[in-house]
């Protein structure tokens, strides 16, 4: 089977499979295929496309969906450095400073461990682990 992008003098295009390239010649001489839109047979081949732009136009939507997230990651990101204190490495002792003296109400981040933010976390401290995206990433 081969499938052919039909285009038409109406200016639609479509697709349509043929068990091979001969088939559609035969066809196309006696006038048997006609557009979809407006049935006329004044069709012609456009692009020749053996089950391939499927998979490219999935993994098109992919990388599209892919973009998006890491565009909102970094949106995000943005929005945490512009209103959070960058404490670095000094994250779980600032959580609990905030946390147990109540002296800021400003939110924080930084870098934790897993094993760090477990620790917080037991200690009823509210952290939330973010995908930390590089804005370079593009
Ligand atoms: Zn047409």
């Amino acid at each position: 089977m081969i499938k052919y992008n039909l285009i038409c003098e109406c200016g639609k295009s479509f697709e349509s499979w043929f068990s091979n390239s001969l088939e559609y010649e035969k066809l196309k001489k006696r006038n048997f295929i006609n557009c979809i839109h407006c049935n006329s047979p004044s069709v012609k081949k456009s692009i020749m496309a053996p089950n391939l732009p499927v998979k490219s136009n999935k993994d098109k939507k992919k990388k599209l969906v892919e973009k998006n997230i890491k565009k909102q990651l970094i949106n995000f990101r943005r929005y945490i450095e512009k209103n959070c204190k960058d404490v670095g490495d000094n994250f779980p002792q600032e959580a609990r400073n905030i946390h147990y003296d109540k002296k800021s109400s400003k939110g924080i981040y930084g870098k934790a461990t897993p094993e760090e933010t477990a620790e917080l976390i037991e200690e009823g401290i509210e952290v939330s682990t973010v995908p930390w995206i590089k804005k370079s990433e593009n």
